[in-house]
Parts: C-alpha cells; sequence; structure tokens
C-alpha cells in the first residue's frame, strides 16, 4: 500500500477497469461486437484531507472513474479500498453505510435536483435514507446545511426552478454534505457557471472542506480550476492515467507529452513556453491505439511506443508518469 506522509489513503483506487458492452442494430440479441475501454488500468489514492484533481479532455474517462469508484456504474475489474474493506465486494446493504460516506456532486445541478419536490425535502432526503434523524430534527439540520452553504432557511420551500445554476449548485452540495461524508466525488462541479461565479462555488468548496475535513476527488477538463483547488493531479488520457504529481510539480515540469501539450494551452503559461498543437482527434476508446494510447498524437513517438504500454515510473518525489521517454 502506497503512503503519503506516513499516512495510509482514505481511498485507494487499484486497477480499476470499466469497459462498456457495444452491440449492433439489434441489442444484445444481436451478439457484443466489441467494448469501450473507458477506464483501462487506473490506480490512485485519495489522502485525507486532500483535493485530488483529475483532468483531461472530454472522452478521458474521468466521469466514469468518479462514478464507478462510488459504484453509481458496477467496474469491469479493479479494487477500490475504503476503511480496509474492498467496497466492490460489499452487498447492497453494507454499500449503502459505505454510501453516506462518499458523496457526489454532479455537473449539471439541476438534473440532480427533482423538479417536483420541495428544495428542503430534496437535501432531507439522504437523511431518511440513512436513518440519520426524524422529523424535526431533519428539518433543523437542512436549515443548518442551508445556512453553511450560503443560502437561507427560508428557501426550504422553494422549488429547483427558483434558483440560478449557481446557487442550484450550492443546494446539490448542501445534499451532499447532510449526511457527513468523508469524500466527496465533485464532477465537473463548475462547469456549467459563469466564470465569477464558478470562483465563488470553489470558494464555498474551499470553506466546506476546512470546516467539515472533506476529501474531494475534483473532476474537470479545466486546466485553470484544477490547479487553484487541487493538492494533486492526476491526468488521463483515452481511460489511462498518464501522469501524476502535486500540483506546483505537475505545473512547473509536466513531463508527459500529453501534459505538456494540454498545459501549453493555458493562457499567462509564460513567455518561453509555446503551445504545443496536437494532430488529429482523441481515438475512440472503441478501438484504443496499441502500446501507448497517445502514440497517434505524441510528437515523439517511437517505435516501441506502438507495441509496449509504458509503466508508471516515479520520476521526482511523488512525480509519476507513464512514457517510454522516461
Ligand atoms: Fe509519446 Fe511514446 Fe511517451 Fe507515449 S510513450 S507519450 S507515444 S513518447
Amino acid at each position: 500500500m502506497i503512503l503519503q506522509n506516513n499516512k495510509e489513503p482514505l481511498l485507494d483506487v487499484q486497477h480499476l477497469k470499466k469497459y462498456f458492452p457495444v452491440t449492433g442494430s439489434l441489442g444484445r440479441l444481436g451478439g457484443i461486437k466489441g467494448q469501450v475501454k473507458a477506464v483501462n488500468d487506473v490506480s490512485f489514492q485519495l489522502f485525507a484531507g486532500e483535493t485530488y484533481g483529475l483532468v483531461g479532455e472530454s472522452g478521458s474517462g474521468k466521469s466514469t472513474t468518479g462514478r464507478t469508484v462510488l459504484r453509481l456504474t458496477e467496474s469491469t475489474d479493479g479494487k477500490v479500498f475504503y476503511n480496509k474493506q474492498n467496497i466492490f465486494e460489499l452487498s447492497k446493504r453494507e454499500m449503502r453505510s459505505v454510501r453516506k460516506d462518499l458523496q457526489m456532486v454532479f455537473q449539471d445541478p439541476f438534473s440532480s435536483l427533482n423538479p417536483r419536490i420541495r428544495i428542503g425535502h430534496t437535501i432531507e432526503e439522504p437523511l431518511a435514507i440513512h436513518s440519520l434523524a426524524d422529523g424535526n430534527e431533519r428539518r433543523e439540520r437542512v436549515f443548518e446545511m442551508l445556512n453553511k452553504v450560503g443560502m437561507q432557511s427560508e428557501h426550504y420551500y422553494r422549488y429547483p426552478h427558483e434558483f440560478s445554476g449557481g446557487q442550484r449548485q450550492r443546494l446539490g452540495l448542501a445534499r451532499a454534505l447532510i449526511v457527513n461524508p468523508k469524500i466527496v466525488i465533485c464532477d465537473e462541479p463548475v462547469s456549467a457557471l459563469d466564470v465569477s461565479i464558478q470562483s465563488q462555488v470553489i470558494n464555498l468548496l474551499k470553506q466546506m472542506q476546512t470546516e467539515l475535513n472533506l476529501t474531494y476527488l475534483f473532476i474537470t477538463h479545466d486546466i485553470s480550476v484544477v490547479r487553484h483547488i487541487s493538492d494533486r493531479i492526476g491526468v488521463m488520457y483515452l481511460g489511462r492515467l498518464v501522469e501524476e504529481a502535486q500540483t506546483d510539480s505537475l505545473f512547473q515540469s509536466p513531463l508527459h507529452p500529453y501534459t505538456q501539450a494540454l498545459f501549453s494551452a493555458v493562457p499567462g503559461r509564460g513567455k518561453n513556453r509555446e503551445r504545443i498543437v496536437l494532430k488529429g482527434e482523441i481515438p475512440s476508446p472503441l478501438n484504443p491505439p496499441t502500446g501507448c494510447v497517445f502514440h497517434t498524437r505524441c510528437p515523439h513517438a517511437m517505435e516501441i511506443c506502438k507495441v509496449n504500454i509504458p509503466e508508471k515510473r516515479e520520476m521526482s518525489p511523488k512525480h509519476y508518469v507513464a512514457c517510454h521517454l522516461y
């Protein structure tokens, strides 16, 4: 088990795989035609109190990673240890108590809130599911949580359509935090918001993390956002984790050619760093390239890259890269 600062990880994801079967026009009757390898052998750890950013283009598998870790979709292979248990082996009943500790905030706050239910009832629902409080106590806890996320007690009685996008994301956060989770998986939580509102929600997330001692897995395609919020970052490309490091180390010296290209597009990266424009589109995960999955777009690709999958190596303390250049 990997240790960081002599601490054991709070969550330990080992060799996670999620493949989706692809069927023909007759559905499953016509047989399975192939598999979309959305997440392919991904391992990382979350340590208590940190924010681990998972970044990559659309289609890199980062959201599927978050959903699979929480068992919102079942994994194809791999293990996820929480409290020394592999949660993929837990029964539905056992998983319910773990789920209280592992919550998720979704990208689109409106779709995660039922439009016909008063917001207070939506937020208190998890308390009922986990039998954590009843009657007046539930309502009091919701009032308290609404105030914590910058809303007011009177908002309890309103419906989702009465709120702005930023307010709805605060409400989505309130619903996730009402059960006192240990880990929150934030899946593109600010992508749908205006830039000015984004920073308010990010500041709220940071404030809640300090107050409630939370650990975040923060999933985003936005390099500036991930830099601002993360202690460590993992970079995903086509279902694989290609580089992982502490935020400062990753931005000072990105090692993987994909990370270098991704970061080169960020404004204010410095005069001497030229923008690296990658050729072609991200390949289909239905038929990913052999060897290094990045070799079809990599400016440094060698013969070995077409054949052998590069292994993850530690290049400096806690800075890992999977690339044959190193
Ligand atoms: Fe490029 Fe080869 Fe490194 Fe892949 S392994 S990133 S193709 S140099």
